[in-house]
């Protein structure tokens, strides 16, 4: 397929569900930039600057990606970067209005770009950032839900609050 796959989102913070959605939209794209944004108006628990930094360390060394922070909307930040598609993960039925109705806006908006769907694998479509917070935030460990690195920033978060 070729070209240039932007997957944006909170990631707030990273989990595996994430993590399997780029790991198999890589051999389809010569890049992949996962682009954080900051002005989302959901209240986060890390701030973007934190969950770059724990993106860094999970990504390390993966040369195709790149990961960014953005604001405004998705669709302006494609174009900056001259891409043409906007990657999005799927999970169970949960997510498909939501994803259904911003891709049509999208599409309005940029009719030049794509939204391409991946499919959640069948073991993680259950994981989501906000049901591994609330988790960890009563001291129970996500190990197998999030990458190691998440796992202790959270127990660290919250060991602090
Ligand atoms: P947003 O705040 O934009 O919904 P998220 O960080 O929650 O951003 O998710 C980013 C993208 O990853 C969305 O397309 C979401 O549906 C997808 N996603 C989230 N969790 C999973 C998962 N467990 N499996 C596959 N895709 C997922």
């Amino acid at each position: 397929m070729g070209g240039i796959a932007v997957y944006p989102g909170s990631f707030d913070p990273l989990t595996n569900g994430h993590l399997d959605i780029i790991k198999r939209a890589l051999p389809l794209f010569e890049k992949v930039i996962i682009a954080v944004a900051t002005n989302s108006r959901k209240a986060s628990l890390f701030s973007s600057e934190e969950r770059i930094g724990l993106m860094k360390e999970v990504f390390h060394g993966w040369e195709k990606i790149e990961i960014d922070t953005f604001e405004g909307l998705t669709v302006d930040y494609c174009r900056t970067r001259g891409s043409k598609v906007i990657l999005r993960g799927l999970r169970a039925v949960t997510d498909f209005d939501y994803e259904y109705a911003i891709s049509l806006m999208n599409k309005k908006l940029a009719p030049e770009i794509e939204t391409y769907f991946l499919m959640a694998d069948h073991a993680n479509s259950f994981i989501s950032s906000s049901i591994v917070k609330e988790v960890a935030r009563h001291g129970k460990a996500v190990l197998d839900q999030v990458p190691d690195v998440v796992n202790l920033a959270l127990l660290r978060k919250y060991q602090d609050s």
